[in-house]
């Protein structure tokens, strides 16, 4: 059972980590839409490049499963520079207060290296390299949306905030 304390602490902390915004929503509130990876496929330089990203990260098809178990989910909003940092360390306060299965997932291609292994090459960092969360068929700006929560559309060069969320159950 999850409890509405731990929620509120791990929004707590969120905020003190450096989350410019964080919000909890049930986890069936996530909106889904396979056609997610094909803005990945076609448009987005980071695919196939990082391991974080498609092809190499789960089907849509096959995570929506997994992702209809959890019951909650905080979504986190954060500079690009610090927002894998932030999603690790909730996922792990998450963990600690018994929510064992906490997932961190992320917005963009992975940043902890400048570049990625090549392909056949296992990832440097896997504690810490968490997926996109389009290329696992999250409609971001949907589920942004239906949170009643502010979306705003990256332009190259412009400085942006990204978002991040946690599963939790
Ligand atoms: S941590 Fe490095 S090797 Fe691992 S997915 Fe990210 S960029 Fe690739």
């Amino acid at each position: 059972m999850i409890v509405k304390k731990d929620i509120d602490a791990l929004l707590q902390l969120s905020l003190e980590e450096g989350a410019i915004t964080a919000k909890a929503i049930a986890a069936h509130e996530i909106v889904f839409d396979e056609r997610t990876i094909h803005k990945c496929q076609f448009g987005c330089p980071a695919y196939g490049r990082y391991l974080t990203c498609p092809p190499y990260t789960p089907q849509p098809s096959e995570f929506e499963k997994a992702l209809r178990a959890y019951r909650w989910a905080i979504l986190l909003e954060c500079d690009l520079a610090d927002l894998n940092r932030l999603v690790v360390e909730v996922e792990k306060a998450a963990m600690r207060s018994g929510y064992y299965l906490a997932l961190g997932l992320k917005g963009h291609r992975c940043y902890l290296c400048d570049e990625c292994v090549p392909a056949g090459e296992s990832c440097r960092d896997p504690l810490n390299a968490r997926p996109s969360m389009s290329g696992l068929g999250i409609n971001v700006f949907a589920t942004l949306e239906k949170a009643g929560l502010e979306r705003k559309l990256a332009v190259d060069g412009e400085d942006y905030t990204s978002w991040g969320m946690v599963l939790i159950d």
